[in-house]
């Protein structure tokens, strides 16, 4: 692979004489056991999250046996007996690494898992493939890595809500131990709010990739195999660490976190236009244009107080959007407000936060007087509301004040900053310290 690596790579040799497999289908034999390890792998992560060295070692037993598969020490727990530096030549790191990565591919439906009636048809199709046959519709990837699958829920992903998002939340957390990388088949409809969710609640440097398609799998030039086996490779390589969670279609690989679906109906549909895309796919191979980061404006809120606290169980607050425009009538704020019991209201504005001063003021009245938090949000595709557009109104003795409730949404989109506030609401923070997670959004 064409990748570049500021990280230095040293892999041990096998301390036992087993030889290593590539290869999945060799998971059960008689190679290796736990006490018995084949291969051990060093890494040196500090150029990521975190500054720490990492041994593992991994045996075949263990690789059928997912949950002691993996195994941190400390550096001096281990002396290696002979290292065998694999830098600078990362590419061959990579493409025969020492122990293959472990990879879990999580299926959720989408059109990725769709089938039509005829070759032909791109409209109105239904989910109809499980994530077995769908993994199935890929090249032979065993050089590349362990694949494990399973399926989580078989949806379109315009059904998806909160309990959904715990449940691959969930899922998510009790994998990534095992795994060395997740993948994630989704419905194109809502992939970014999956993605910007997971990415807002999993502190990981392991790549989630999440991927589907455009096409069903019926069609003619369906999308979806390539999709997913890119998504699958991504994951795979170790340049993707780092990176937050990626999604990965019609070759584009984008930050989960800003991207969006720009197109109802074509393939090169998500798009970041501000802040691009991370990298490229092409002839099997990966081009990050920049080393791993994650945005600047992110905040992880942690979802259960301690480990066993089941996600699942969680109810986020009400966050509705509201999609101002031309003679927008304010009765719907009232209603939304009251009627839906919002805890929080994400308005997607006309441009960097620009409401009529009649809707400005009518929301000063209606809650001017608590800590409801309103986020100016955009409707426009890119650019952001910065603080400076947070409106003014009139106060009750006519002064012109700051909407103190207001709260600029700045990058993300109305649909993204409605789970940021969720995830806000949720924690107990008030409305100035939801105002410090927004700023730099
Ligand atoms: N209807 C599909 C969905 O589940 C659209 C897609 O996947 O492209 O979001």
């Amino acid at each position: 692979m064409s990748v570049s690596s500021s990280s230095s790579i040293y892999r041990l040799q096998p301390v036992h004489d087993h030889h290593h497999h590539h290869n999945d289908q060799a998971v059960g034999d008689d190679e290796g056991d736990d006490e018995h390890p084949i291969a051990y792998e060093i890494e040196d992560q500090s150029n990521l999250d975190r500054t720490f060295f990492k041994i593992r070692y991994r045996s075949n037993s263990a690789v059928s046996n997912t949950s002691s598969n993996e195994l941190s020490h400390s550096i001096t727990a281990l002396t290696p007996l002979s290292i065998n530096n694999a830098s600078p030549n990362v590419s061959t790191a990579i493409t025969t690494p020492a122990v293959l990565p472990i990879i879990k591919v999580l299926g959720t439906g989408g059109t990725i898992a769709s089938k039509g009636q005829s070759s032909h048809q791109t409209a109105g199709y239904e989910v109809d493939l499980t994530i077995e046959q769908l993994v199935q519709s890929i090249p032979d990837i065993s050089s590349t890595c362990l694949l494990e699958y399973e399926q989580i829920f078989n949806i379109d992903s315009k059904e998806f809500d909160t309990s959904h998002l715990l449940q691959l939340y969930t899922k998510i957390v009790e994998d990534l131990s095992h795994y060395d990388g997740i993948v994630i088949t989704h419905g194109t409809d809502t992939m970014e709010e999956t993605a910007f969710f997971l990415q807002s609640t999993i502190n990981t440097f392991k790549p989630i990739v999440i991927c589907g398609s455009m096409r069903p799998s019926t069609a003619i030039s369906s999308d979806g195999p390539m999709n997913l086996y890119q998504a699958i490779v991504i994951a795979s390589n170790r340049e993707s660490r780092g990176r937050g969670v990626l999604i990965a279609l019609n070759d584009r690989i984008g930050s989960g976190y800003y991207i969006t679906k720009s197109n109802a109906n074509s393939l090169d549909t998500f798009k970041s236009i501000g802040q691009g895309y991370v990298g490229n796919f092409v002839n099997n191979e990966i081009h990050y244009y920049y080393p791993s980061a994650k945005p600047l404006g992110l905040t992880y809120f942690n979802l259960t107080d301690d480990n066993n606290e089941d996600a699942t169980t969680i109810i986020l607050p009400q966050v509705h959007i509201i999609y101002a425009h031309q003679g927008l009538d304010n009765q719907l704020l009232k209603l939304t407000i009251e009627q839906l019991h919002s805890q929080g209201l994400v308005i997607a504005t006309m441009g960097a936060g620009s409401l009529s001063d009649e809707t400005n003021q009518y929301l000063y009245d209606l809650i001017g007087n608590t800590t409801f938090p309103v986020v100016y949000a955009k409707r426009s595709m890119d650019g952001m509301v910065p603080i400076g557009s947070i409106p003014k109104v009139l106060s009750e003795d006519e002064k012109r004040i700051n909407f103190n409730n207001a709260i600029a949404g700045g990058y993300l989109n109305p649909q993204k900053a409605r789970i940021l506030l969720q995830l806000c609401l949720n924690q107990g923070l008030d409305l100035n310290e939801i105002k410090k997670v927004f700023k730099g959004v």
